[in-house]
């Protein structure tokens, strides 16, 4: 049995290798490293596929938070709901930019913004929300959407775990995540569900207004060349990673197939079993697993340590909840706040997932998490 990677990038590249190392060359022998052809083939091939009107390419997920937020004109203090249980970068982006973070609970079955927590955090200086499609399944947006236009707000998706993903509103239209709010961000970082060889990002927006101050933005603030209108940042994808994204770009759907039938093969083992909580998949979203998120009710970190001795990575993902962190524990938020999230922190383990599990390896994972169980 090949070893068990909690991400395996190496055997994705092989399948198609040939193409990868063709492109390379041909990008660097072109010469054309930034904003080359390959970024704008890129930029309008993610358009077709998300059927957005802007993709905003830009160096990484993070960025992509954050020039997304500096579109939006807010000023200092003004406030932005987002969940606890996340990855930092949503958070960061938030106080970097002197605004003030509002951390509300997430839901304790698909783990994402809890919408009633939403509504209880407005005031009125809230001016966004940023929802993260954790794990790889949308969050509540139909409800997120009625808040914001009944509040005003402006909806950023943190879509970084979830590109691929598909939401279903109420009314039957399907949307492809990210492509809901006012503005989508995503991640391309290697490990992501479409990922390149090195940084990159995006920002989606059918919005004319905010593609053109964000395409601004991106670059130092110039919309004429060197004529600086604000202060922006330098941010691109290059044209390597464009020329990686563009390969991989139509197998995306095929990752996320390969992804969910790794899934079903974790739930089908687990199933009905007393100390294993298999992931909640919502009906109004399709489910691209950027993780396998076990909630297990005892010994947590012990199954973790088992596991590793029997050689099988599995990650927690998040051990501490941000409001916890140093960064960003103002003194104001209480524990009590976030039951949910604390009982999360203890409980979830993630086990490997990715496009390269064969069903020897799942069957190894499965059995030992069983034998550690005792059943
Ligand atoms: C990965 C990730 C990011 C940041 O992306 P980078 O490309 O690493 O900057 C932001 N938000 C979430 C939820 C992520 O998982």
């Amino acid at each position: 049995m090949q070893k068990i990677q909690m991400v395996d990038l190496f055997h994705q590249y092989q399948h198609i290798q040939s193409e990868i190392d063709k492109k390379l060359i041909e990008v660097v022998q072109s010469s054309a490293f930034i904003n080359g052809p390959e970024v704008k083939s890129f930029q309008s091939e993610l358009e077709d596929y998300l059927d957005v009107k802007h993709v905003i390419p830009c160096a990484n997920g993070t960025d992509a938070l954050q020039i997304a937020l500096m579109a939006l004109d807010l000023q200092p203090g003004d406030e932005v709901i987002t969940a606890n249980f996340t990855f930092a970068a949503t958070v960061e982006v938030i106080d970097l930019l002197k605004l003030k973070s509002v951390l509300v609970d997430v839901n304790p079955d698909d783990f994402t913004i809890d919408t009633q927590a939403i509504e209880n955090a407005i005031t009125d200086k809230t001016k966004a929300i940023i929802p993260v499609h954790l794990f790889g399944q949308c969050a509540n947006m139909d409800t997120i959407m009625d808040i914001a236009v009944r509040h005003n707000l402006y909806v950023v998706e943190d879509t970084a775990q979830a590109i691929g993903s598909d939401f279903t509103f109420a009314d039957g239209t399907v949307r492809k995540a990210g492509t809901m709010g006012h503005i989508g961000t995503t991640s391309f970082f290697p490990s992501k569900n479409l990922g390149c060889y090195g940084d990159g990002g995006a920002i989606f927006t059918n919005d004319d207004d905010l593609a053109y101050r964000m395409r601004g933005i991106v670059n130092h603030g110039m919309y004429e060349r060197y004529y600086h209108d604000e202060v922006g940042v330098n941010s691109r994808l290059d044209s390597l990673q464009a020329a990686v994204l563009r390969i991989k770009l139509p197998h995306l759907n095929d990752y996320n197939a390969k992804r969910r039938t790794a899934a079903n093969f974790y739930d089908t083992a687990f199933k009905n079993h007393p100390k294993i909580q298999t992931p909640f998949r919502r009906e109004d979203s399709k489910h691209v697993f950027h993780q396998y998120t076990l909630k297990v009710a005892e010994k947590r970190n012990e199954l973790q340590q088992f596991l590793s001795e029997k050689g099988i990575p599995a990650m927690i993902y998040y051990p501490v909840p941000l409001h916890k962190q140093k960064a960003y524990d103002h003194g104001e938020y209480r524990d009590e706040q976030f039951p949910v999230t604390m009982e999360l922190i203890d409980q979830v383990i993630s086990l490997p997932m990715h496009t390269e599990l064969t069903d020897e390896q799942l069957h190894y994972i499965t059995e030992s998490i069983k034998e550690f169980y005792h059943d």
